[in-house]
């Protein structure tokens, strides 16, 4: 095979050459940050930019959801749940044997110890995660695609008592929230449906009307100060003394160092590497619902049902519902039964549906499955890797990936740089693993 440079024309101006593998919103925002910070990127994805499961999520920064995936109160109600194949969280009995360890370390994660502190982490990360994003999408002038108007947490049938204690948990956990009643929610949303008795209105969160958008405008914007896209499957990585050898299907690019932001795929080439990473695909649907012509959007913010485990979400010239997850493995078919699910979930949290969907035209609707990268612990993999100097991981955001993209995109660049980092990410070494 021919080795080849990575990114030659910059060459002549001496920058360090990183190679970020994976161009979801992870790998965009560390290519954006290292190219801003003089290194010369080269973006590496199988598929396209934006195409993984960055694609057609429910584009929430939820800076609120600090609380770990791993709830002891699942424990009860899980097995009910896994075995209905339409049911909110659901898996597959053909991967079941496959995702045991997953989940043995998920329940592992249960314990009120690691519950606290991994929840410290979260909180951590998200605390300042859409202050991040700020700067980077006016450089790209597309300030735009951050709606800053937070978001709704509404209840149906959740008694007062339990409401209050939800809202008490969020306020001791330090994030801003207000308790609405049913009039009080109407008048925040006046769309939604009379089932809705109480909401949690978060006021500091804020939302995307096109999460796509945001990855293409900010490869687009490193692009223009120099970064290269190149669409190439890795198959390997390998350090030698003086640099990194990104195998491709088809070539070997040589580069200073690598980060690897390959989400959900990640497990093989870190194996290649020497580590383990307990990794699963937490698979997510969404149903995007068009609006008529002319219709505006039927909420102003996302608006997520605690009990139904959905969100829908206001997006351009759409209605996005999104939400459930599925353990099946990264290769199974979608099943697109349980997007198209989210819609009689809708139907019970707003008062009317858009225009085109009443009317029984459903064409239009767009179903999608996206595979969240989720590691047992409900904690991305922000490091150097323990055994590699040259090469970095950012990887594993599960429901969070859009919420941290930036926040860790500026981390990466400061441990490629070997600068101080604005948090501690020691909470995030993949040696918790290995
Ligand atoms: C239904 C749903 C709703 C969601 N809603 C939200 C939300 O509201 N807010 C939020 O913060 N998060 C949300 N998420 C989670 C979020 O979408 C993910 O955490 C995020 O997209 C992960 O980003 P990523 O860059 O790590 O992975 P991806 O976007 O999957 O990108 C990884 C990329 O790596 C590439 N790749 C993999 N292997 C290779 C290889 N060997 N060679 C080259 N390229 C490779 C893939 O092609 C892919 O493009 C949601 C997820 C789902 C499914």
């Amino acid at each position: 095979m021919l080795l080849k440079q990575g990114a030659p024309l910059n060459e002549a101006l001496g920058a360090k050459k990183v190679a970020v593998i994976g161009a979801g919103i992870v790998g965009v925002n560390c290519a954006l940050a290292l190219q801003m910070a003089g290194y010369q990127v080269t973006l590496i994805d199988k598929q396209g930019i934006g195409e993984g499961c960055s694609k057609a999520n429910a584009g929430h920064f939820a800076t609120e959801q600090v609380f770990p995936l791993g709830d002891p109160s699942l424990l009860l109600a899980l097995p009910k749940m896994l075995l209905d194949p339409l049911g909110p969280i659901a898996l597959s009995p053909k991967h079941f044997f496959k995702a045991i360890p997953w989940f043995m370390q998920f329940f592992n994660n249960m314990r009120k110890n690691k519950r606290v502190s991994n929840s410290a982490a979260i909180k951590a990360l998200n605390k300042h995660a859409i202050e991040y994003y700020k700067p980077l999408l006016q450089a790209a002038n597309a300030e735009h695609l951050l709606i800053s108007k937070g978001s709704l947490l509404v209840f149906e049938k959740t008694k007062h008592s339990d409401v209050m204690a939800i809202h008490q948990h969020y306020q001791q956990a330090g994030i801003k929230v207000k308790l609405l009643n049913r009039a009080q929610v109407l008048d925040v949303e006046p769309n939604l449906h009379a089932n809705i008795n109480y909401a949690l209105f978060f006021t500091e969160v804020a939302h995307t009307g096109n999460p796509s958008h945001i990855c293409i405008t900010l490869a687009d914007y490193a692009k223009s100060l120099g970064m290269v896209y190149q669409q190439s499957a890795v198959e390997s990585i390998n350090q030698n003394i003086s640099s990194i050898v990104v195998s491709t299907t088809t070539e070997q690019l040589r580069f200073d160092q690598c980060v690897v932001a390959t989400g959900a795929w990640s497990k093989n080439l870190l194996k290649g590497l020497g580590y383990s990473l307990p990794i699963e695909a937490e698979r997510g649907y969404s149903l995007s619902l068009a609006l008529g012509k002319n219709e505006q959007p039927l909420l102003s913010r996302p608006v997520a049902s605690a009990e139904r485990k959905f969100i829908i979400t206001p997006m351009e010239n759409m209605l996005r519902l999104s939400g459930t997850v599925e353990y099946a493995g990264l290769d199974a078919k979608a099943n697109n039964k349980r997007a198209d699910l989210l819609l009689k979930n809708a139907e019970s949290v707003l008062s009317k549906l858009p225009e085109p969907v009443s009317a029984n035209n459903n064409e239009k609707n767009e179903r999608w499955m996206g595979c969240r990268p989720s590691l047992p612990d409900s904690l991305p993999v922000i490091c150097q890797a323990p055994h590699h100097d040259k090469v970095f991981f950012a990887l594993g955001h599960q429901h969070l990936g859009l919420t941290q993209g930036a926040i860790t995109g500026k981390l990466i660049e400061q441990l490629v740089s070997k600068q101080t980092t604005d948090i501690d990410v020691t909470p995030f070494c993949i040696s918790r693993f290995n």
